[in-house]
């Protein structure tokens, strides 16, 4: 990749306190672009101060939404290095999104580059406050000026990036979700692998109605029969029922989550039965009836979200007395240990910046 140009802002801000952070309402003073164009490749690296950009109103993506990004976090550890989490990793999902798409190939590579080099130009942003974080969120969208239908010919790939607060303030809060045999988020053989605004934008419809009903999320049935777990909200969903861990398998609607793939790979290191297999939710009734049953969403925002209860078909059903599961508890700490650098990292998951 050629050299990143670096034009710094002429008024840096003040980073509000960290007590003060929610989440993706504030952003640091800079932000990287890059542009492709038909021919020309990508080029023209560059991090540049944060603010708006110009857009043609006939742009592609404000029409047919081709756009992906991918979300992922910088953490500050108490010993003051800045790590982080699964860069690599982060960097090739954006590019199989790209490829989902039709979107020009994103080198990993460059967008690993252009992550750590905004965070190195902004690393005063990255807050102290222990649970606080940056959240960096790269992105691609088509910007050819065009209302036909077609792939983009030109594309700009943008990151911003800002401090978030503790997701959990006052200890784990176990949410209430409702599986809805109504809504469907993706379908197999859709873009459900791919993180792209079109997901998002199905899924509002869905959370809307559960919210009204008194949930936090919805949990998605698969689109074809109604009965098998794909996600809930937006983060992937597991359960383990008796001493066995299960997940819904990849390779349809379902999203290669990075903290799922976490806490698979951290659950197989533990020695326990884990399978990614079709779930029912008939299955999981059985077990929450049964007090067997704990249940967590993952995801980067939240890391693990406990489950309490779940709501399916007008009757609602209690999951491990409506309380954070000890598994869940412990995984949740095992995944903040390593991004926070108290615990050992053994799988090389968290990236030092600067080296
Ligand atoms: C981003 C996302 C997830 C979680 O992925 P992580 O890499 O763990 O943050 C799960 N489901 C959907 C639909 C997503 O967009």
């Amino acid at each position: 990749m050629s050299e990143i140009a670096i034009t710094r802002t002429q008024q840096p801000k003040a980073p509000p306190p960290d007590e003060s952070l929610a989440f993706g309402d504030v952003f640091s003073d800079h932000m990287f672009q890059m542009n492709y164009e038909v021919g020309k490749g990508w080029h023209d690296p560059r991090i540049v101060p944060y603010g708006p950009f110009m857009l043609d109103p006939a742009c592609c993506v404000l029409h047919y939404g081709q756009g992906i990004f991918d979300g992922l976090k910088a953490f500050r550890g108490q010993d003051g290095h800045i790590r982080l989490f699964r860069l690599g990793d982060h960097a090739r999902r954006l590019n199989r999104s790209a490829h989902y798409l039709c979107i020009p190939e994103l080198d990993p590579a460059m967008v690993e580059e252009s992550i750590r080099a905004l965070i190195e130009v902004d690393r005063n942003w990255v807050p102290r406050k222990a649970g606080t974080s940056m959240y960096i969120r790269p992105t691609v969208i088509a910007t050819e000026t065009f209302l036909g239908v077609h792939p983009s010919h030109s594309y700009l790939y943008y990151v911003i990036a800002g401090p978030v607060g503790a997701y959990y303030k006052e200890g784990m809060n176990p949410v209430r979700i409702l599986a809805s045999d109504q809504h469907v988020r993706a379908v197999k053989g859709g873009l459900g692998a791919a993180k792209t605004m079109a997901n998002y934008a199905a899924s509002l419809y869905g959370a809307e109605e559960a919210q009204k009903a008194g949930y936090t999320q919805v949990l998605w049935l698969d689109a074809l029969e109604h009965k098998y777990l794909d996600e809930v909200g937006t983060m992937n969903i597991m359960v383990k029922i008796g001493d066995e861990v299960v997940t819904p398998p990849l390779g349809g609607a379902i999203l290669a989550g990075i903290t799922r793939d976490s806490v698979l790979t951290l659950l197989r290191g533990w020695g326990m039965k884990v399978s990614e297999r079709a779930v029912s939710i008939d299955e999981v009734l059985d077990a929450a009836k049964a007090g067997r049953l704990e249940m967590w969403g993952t995801g980067t925002a939240a890391v693990i979200s406990p489950v309490g209860e779940l709501g399916f078909k007008g009757e609602r059903h209690l999951i491990n007395d409506g309380k954070t599961g000890a598994l869940t508890q412990k995984l949740y700490d095992a995944i903040v240990g390593i991004q926070y650098g108290t615990e050992p990292d053994p799988h090389g998951w968290a990236r030092l910046l600067g080296n």
